[in-house]
């Protein structure tokens, strides 16, 4: 019998991607096509639904054609997306009634802070597991029915549906014949009950979203409809947002288990089991991926500034010319420098949320350098991630054993070495980094049977594993410096 293939297709920020995998779970096919961001007025960030489709639509057809693959071959497509971003459309036409508004966009902030205002902070938090935020879907609905004519008339008619980008994809490929997301993305939409796996009649009324358009939740294992390709039915099998993706696709299907991602920013998840459990340090908790019918849930931290400091360094500072060139300056960079930089560029994250704070070096002396500075960019998003990790461990009252690793700094010896050292944990990173497609292709493959979970447990492939090798002393010292310059750094802007 010919080869089978699974088909994960990762629709990202920047660009759509495909991932063909055989069935023994190598990929043997990638393709990536960027597409345009709109940036309206400050604050803003909008993505055309179509051109987002179109472009998933183009890579998924490049790979059927390079590897001239039977429809017959294709045994299930998995869809794994930018979480939260928003799209609202027709049901009877299929037209986008507005751009997708994106998941960095802050227009709805004044909206969040009124619902702060009137109290709804504990709420939302014990209902969805989410700080009220407009990083979320629901004030990103709710601004399309305020501010789109006839917007509002069409959805107490019924006529408009949401989705994030999940479900637009689905309604896509079912050729409108299907509506429904998954439990991870749903719980990104602030609008979602994550214990009774509903949606939440008090948030949806008091947004004033009626339910009518809202997708029908199904879990990320599922059977979610059929993409038609020349008469051909091809199941649609496994969904789910793009960090829980990458949880699963790391196989951190236990409690205790977790991973981080270092791209941009850092997106971090541990598997905290079948009990929900709310943080107590700033972290969300949140749906995950599950091999059971039973949900699984994790706690998540995010940091804003991860590898854009890198960036940083290389188009802000020129320090260096590749990223990648960060870890060589590193090495020659003296041990004992003592220079910290805090990459509060955009305020910080979890576990501190000040909006105000500021990044700062600290610790200059006269024979401070380059390196230096270099290193001290690159310790500070383990120093960041360690705070994360700890505030995690303390409000799963669980330590983890093992850290994965995935995301474009993921690839920095120096950086998963001392990342290593600062969390006295060890840290591991597989061969094959696009955890996040191969999350969406393995909940597609065992979905439809194809794989059964002992299987996926043997394509994982460890490229390098990272053991502490610092003293407890010398961590002890560095991290109370780094805390130190965290403080001096806070409410900057106050
Ligand atoms: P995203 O998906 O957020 O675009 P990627 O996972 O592609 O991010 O990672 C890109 C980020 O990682 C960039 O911010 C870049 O500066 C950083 N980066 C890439 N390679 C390295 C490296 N070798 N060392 C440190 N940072 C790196």
């Amino acid at each position: 019998m010919a080869q089978r293939y699974i088909i994960a297709l990762d629709q990202g920020t920047t660009s759509s991607r495909a991932l063909l995998l055989n069935a023994q779970g190598e990929t043997c096919a990638v393709a990536q096509h960027e597409f345009t961001q709109y940036f309206p007025q400050s604050g803003w960030v909008e993505h055309d639904p179509k051109e987002i489709w179109d472009s998933q639509w183009r890579v998924l057809q490049q790979i059927i054609q390079s590897q001239a693959l039977q429809p017959a071959q294709i045994a299930a497509i998995g869809i794994t997306n930018q979480r939260e971003t928003t799209v609202v459309w027709h049901r009877e036409t299929g037209e986008p009634i507005y751009p997708a508004i994106v998941w960095q966009d802050k227009r709805t902030a004044a909206l969040c802070d009124q619902l702060k205002t009137d109290g709804m902070t504990p709420y939302v938090r014990k209902t969805t597991g989410l700080v009220i935020d407009a990083y979320f879907s629901a004030t990103k609905i709710r601004w399309i029915l305020d501010n789109v004519p006839q917007a509002r008339s069409w959805a107490d008619a019924g006529k408009l549906a949401f989705g994030t980008v999940d479900s637009w994809l689905i309604w896509q490929l079912t050729a409108g014949k299907v509506h429904a997301t998954d439990y991870t993305n749903a719980s990104r939409t602030m609008l979602f009950d994550i214990q009774k796996l509903s949606w939440d009649s008090q948030l949806l009324d008091a947004l004033q979203i009626p339910v009518s358009m809202m997708p029908q939740v199904k879990p990320s294992m599922a059977a979610y409809g059929e993409w038609t390709y020349e008469g051909v039915p091809i199941p649609i099998s496994g969904v789910a947002g793009d960090q829980q993706a990458a949880l699963f696709g790391q196989l951190c299907w236990q409690p205790g288990t977790a991973k981080n991602t270092y791209g941009t920013g850092c997106f971090m998840l541990m598997n905290i089991g079948d009990t929900i459990r709310y943080s107590n340090n700033g972290l969300i908790t949140t749906l995950a991926c599950s091999i059971s019918p039973q949900p699984v849930y994790a706690l998540e931290g995010s940091i804003f500034i991860g590898g854009a400091a890198i960036q940083w360094l290389r188009d802000g500072l020129k320090l260096i010319d590749k990223a990648q060139d960060s870890a060589y300056f590193a090495q020659q960079a003296n041990p004992e420098h003592g220079v910290v930089v805090v990459p509060a560029f955009a305020g910080l994250g979890a576990p501190h949320w000040d909006m105000y704070a500021r990044g700062g070096v600290f610790g200059l002396t006269r024979d401070s350098g380059k390196n230096e500075l270099i290193r001290a960019t690159l310790e500070a998003i383990a120093y960041q991630t360690q705070e994360v990790l700890a505030a995690m461990q303390q409000d799963a009252q669980q330590p983890i054993q093992t850290l994965k690793v995935d995301g474009g700094a993921a690839a920095n010896n120096f950086l998963m070495q001392f990342q290593a050292d600062v969390l006295q944990t060890t840290v591991e990173r597989p061969q094959n980094v696009e955890s996040t497609a191969l999350g969406a292709a393995y909940l597609a493959g065992l979905g439809i049977g194809l794989w059964q979970p002992d299987d996926i447990g043997r394509f994982r492939a460890i490229d390098q594993v990272f053991v502490p090798q610092m003293t407890l002393e010398k961590r002890e010292q560095l991290l109370t410096r780094w805390k130190k310059a965290v403080q001096r750094s806070m409410q900057w802007e106050a």
